[in-house]
């Protein structure tokens, strides 16, 4: 297609520019901010049971910008999302020992919130196609110690939520939703993250909209609501004083978010939509641009869904190409291509999981007693994951640049130029 020398071998470079960070930050969140720090309340939450228990003005302003936003009952702010997983997992009354299905595909952090309670992460493999937990491979992984599936709608498009849900309701487990890098997508016009019965987003630097640091824990259920509210701020402190009766996981923290980052955060959710939709843009462009090549696989949509497009997936068709993937990666690169993610994460194969420790050095929690049968995360356990980990995945990380419609061109270009000259590499 593209006969131009190669720039690994010396040819000139098809992306001469450095691509734009992505900044969702403008002068209204300078303004909100601004005004936060000149009424001097930068937090107003107490620990004890006061009506400040709730947090301050900004905190429950946004909270319930959030509920409308991703049409939940309530909605719950944290610090960061990190800690969302935490108190969700605490929330819906997980006992040591418990197992909860997790997907590999993940932020290391997904999985270790289940730890965190003394749970134990249970690994299913992904569908290759949305990248997300497979509802076939999360039946296969079903024991009698199972409470819980951990969902996560990876690189923005919904899991299978409806698969779940009735895997859930036949076996009478909660499914934690982890929405981190799909806001403001929908599933059969449903609010992506709102049908778990606990979710949320991030808020952190690297995500569509983002308060520097922070998350949002959703749910409809009262109880669970209550739950994060109590775990988020120091829950053993007021449960006393609160009427609270039932203990279960009442080891409090402090999860709690703060007037300024609220108030960021409102400004932020006003403009999800528009910075959801600007992924979406690059995305199609790049697919225009893209398609085509042979041995190269786009990202797909699954009917009545929508994507946000954090990272742009792509896949290296192995069956066709035979160059290994680091050879593709480092020609495109000298291209000029920047922001490529080879094989994601495959989260079982950390080396706390490899070594089976977590707490201690003795291998807490699976060689405890509370640990009812041997769990493996040996390589092989996700086929699926591990192949697009090892050799074929090689995505695009779109959620950190803001590339203009030349440098999609040029892209296009680099990709054209490395793909039909594979032989040379
Ligand atoms: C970003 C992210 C998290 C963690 O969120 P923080 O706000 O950084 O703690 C968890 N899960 C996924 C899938 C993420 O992308």
């Amino acid at each position: 297609m593209v006969n131009e020398k190669l720039a690994i071998l010396g040819g000139p470079k098809a992306i001469k520019t450095e691509f734009k960070k992505y900044n969702s930050i403008g002068t209204e969140e300078l303004e909100a901010a601004k005004k936060v720090i000149e009424d001097g309340s930068l937090s107003k939450f107490v620990g004890c049971w006061e009506p400040e228990f709730y947090g301050g003005n900004k905190v429950q302003e946004f909270e319930r910008l959030c509920e409308k936003t991703f049409n939940v009952k309530y909605a719950i702010s944290v610090n960061s999302w990190t800690s969302g997983l935490i108190a969700a997992v605490g929330a819906i009354g997980i006992q040591p020992g418990d197992e909860i299905i997790v997907t590999p595909w993940t932020m290391c952090a997904t999985a270790t919130a289940i730890l965190h309670w003394n749970a134990i992460p249970v690994f299913a493999d992904i569908e290759s196609e949305t990248f997300n937990i497979d509802p076939e491979s999360v039946r296969k992984n079903i024991s009698p110690y199972t409470k819980a599936i951990m969902a996560v709608d990876i690189f923005g498009h919904s899991c299978d939520i409806d698969s779940l849900m009735e895997i859930a309701e036949e076996f009478n487990l909660k499914i934690i939703g982890d929405t981190a890098q799909a806001p403001g997508t929908f599933n059969k016009n449903r609010v992506t993250g709102s049908i778990a019965h606990v979710g949320g987003y991030s808020l952190n630097r690297h995500k569509h909209i983002q308060t520097g640091e922070g998350g949002i824990c959703v749910t409809n259920d009262k109880q669970i609501s209550e739950n994060l509210q109590l775990i988020r701020n120091h829950a053993e402190a007021v449960v006393g004083d609160k009427g609270h009766s039932d203990l279960t996981n009442m080891v409090g923290y402090n999860f709690r978010m703060g007037e300024i980052e609220a108030a960021i955060g409102i400004e932020q959710i006003k403009k999800m939509n528009k910075f959801v939709q600007s992924r979406i843009d690059t995305a199609e462009k790049l697919t225009n641009q893209l398609s085509g090549i042979p041995g190269l696989k786009l990202p797909i949509v699954k009917p009545k869904c929508t994507h946000s497009y954090y990272m742009y997936p792509m896949i290296i068709d192995t069956e066709i190409i035979k160059v290994p993937r680091k050879k593709i990666q480092d020609a495109l690169e000298a291209e000029g291509m920047q922001g490529l993610d080879p094989g994601y994460i495959n989260v079982h194969r950390l080396p706390m999981y490899q070594e089976k420790i977590a707490y201690g050095s003795s291998g807490f929690p699976w060689n405890s007693e509370i640990c009812k049968r041997e769990i493996s995360y040996k390589k092989g356990i996700c086929p699926v994951a591990e192949e697009l980990h090892d050799k074929s995945y090689l995505g695009f990380n779109n959620c950190d640049y803001d590339i203009t419609d030349n440098e999609i061109n040029s892209i296009g270009f680099a990709y054209k130029k490395v793909f039909s000259q594979l032989e040379l590499l």
